[in-house]
């Protein structure tokens, strides 16, 4: 029961996003099983990247193991072509900043610090929920050697991705879109995945369609597609035997997973729209609250992956968070993440707390992190001068991820309504 209310738990626990298979991924399966193809080579791999490829509008797409392997491949590419060949193995970006989101899942940037870069993190935009293009900018008036952006779309509500590029560009850097939250979402009709110089998309089990793991590098370059598919496969060179130039990983998609991903892509469209009646629920549901939900740019079509909210400052209780713990002080008509969190969680529903901005994560705590007015890491003097607001440290303190499960039904969500408007009581 909830709070002296008839609410009861639910019986199947409702979910931030789990997967949703259909039938056709076990036939691509089984195809794969009775054919013996059952490694990281065959016809499903063929079919995912030529489909990934023309959904996100780029010319080729490269099967990988996951999302964050092919992340690691876009920061070795974009290395080489700004810095040249790093001595046979690892440190593409050695010892160079690289401009990275700060509110995004750590994933986004890790390969950075695999390659031997430093990331440095652009503050939030209020508008966007997404990298900043002010802070991006005054960031390159500050580092003007940065070479290198890595660009994720947060919870697969785009900001202006199309911006970010332009001022790459004028700056002479490269771009690369970490499009794992937003296949499918779309940016003056254009498809997430396809700004990038190199981008990334994910199967991940929890993303919008899924292989139960698995994720494609995005290139319109040939030669790049080819480097991709050698390093992912021990860099192989052309000999009888096993001979050896450069470091290989073992990052190749296997056939199998392959077979599921191809018979998601079919459903793709369907995933979009129950996401989005999720998202519109919840907008519809929570109204009249002192709230804002994602924010939907001008131009831009989500692809609704996940619901969130932040609440007004003037209704938060008091939330107090140390690095792995969290307290709050119950106060009448306000509330606060932790206690909605905690709301949801005891009907048996899944939510969680907007990401934690990388800038307060332990490891990247001694990092630069660059909003509209400059370092936040000078914070105390800049509230002396006036401005510096850590956007990212604010949406995170107010930010609540919603149980947004493309299975979940209109009553479920009804009785999630409900909980939620029952914290701000
Ligand atoms: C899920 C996710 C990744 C990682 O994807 P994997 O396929 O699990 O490696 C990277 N970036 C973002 C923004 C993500 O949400």
């Amino acid at each position: 029961m909830f709070k002296g209310t008839d609410i009861k738990p639910f019986s199947k626990k409702v979910w931030l996003a789990s997967p949703t298979m259909h039938g056709e991924e076990l036939k691509y399966v089984t195809e794969a099983y009775e054919t013996n193809w059952m490694s990281t080579v065959g016809e499903n791999i063929n079919e995912v990247e030529k489909i990934a490829a023309k959904k996100a509008e780029v010319k080729y797409a490269v099967g990988l193991s996951a999302c964050t392997a092919a992340l690691h491949l876009c920061v070795k590419l974009a290395g080489e072509r700004l810095y040249g060949k790093p001595a046979i193995s690892h440190g593409a970006v050695e010892g160079k900043c690289v401009f990275c989101s700060d509110m995004t899942f750590g994933a986004t940037l890790n390969p950075v610090v695999y390659e031997g870069g430093i990331p440095i993190f652009i503050d939030t935009g209020r508008d966007s929920w997404n990298m900043d293009p002010v802070a991006l900018e005054k960031a390159f008036e500050m580092y003007p050697d940065v070479k290198l952006v890595i660009n994720a779309e947060l919870y697969g509500f785009p900001g202006r991705m199309d911006e970010i590029k332009r001022i790459c560009e004028k700056h002479g850097a490269l771009l690369i879109e970490d499009a794992a939250e937003a296949m499918g979402a779309t940016i003056d009709g254009k498809q997430c995945g396809s700004f990038g110089d190199y981008s990334a998309i994910s199967y991940n089990g929890n993303k919008i369609i899924t292989g139960s793991s698995g994720g494609c590098l995005l290139t319109n370059s040939l030669e790049d597609a080819n480097k991709t598919r050698k390093w992912s496969t021990q860099s192989r060179e052309n000999a009888a035997w096993y001979q050896h130039e450069e470091v290989g990983y073992n990052y190749r998609m296997s056939n199998v997973i392959a077979g599921v991903i191809r018979g998601q892509y079919e459903y793709l469209e369907e995933h979009i729209d129950q996401k989005k009646k999720v998202y519109e629920r919840y907008a519809e549901g929570l109204k009249g609250l002192p709230i804002k939900m994602n924010p939907i740019m001008e131009g831009t079509e989500p692809n609704y992956w996940l619901s969130a909210m932040i609440i007004d400052e003037e209704a938060m209780c008091k939330q107090v968070r140390g690095e792995c713990d969290v307290a709050y002080v119950k106060e009448a008509g306000k509330t606060c993440p932790t206690e909605i969190l905690e709301a949801i969680s005891s009907i048996n529903a899944e939510g969680r707390p907007i990401w934690k901005p990388m800038h307060m994560q332990p490891m990247y705590r001694m990092h630069e992190v660059v909003g509209r007015d400059g370092s936040l890491r000078c914070r105390t003097n800049a509230y002396i001068a006036g401005g510096c607001e850590d956007v990212g440290a604010d949406i995170f303190q107010h930010g609540v991820c919603l149980p947004s499960d493309n299975k979940m039904t209109a009553e479920e969500q009804d009785t999630v309504i409900a909980v939620i408007r029952g914290c701000f009581e």
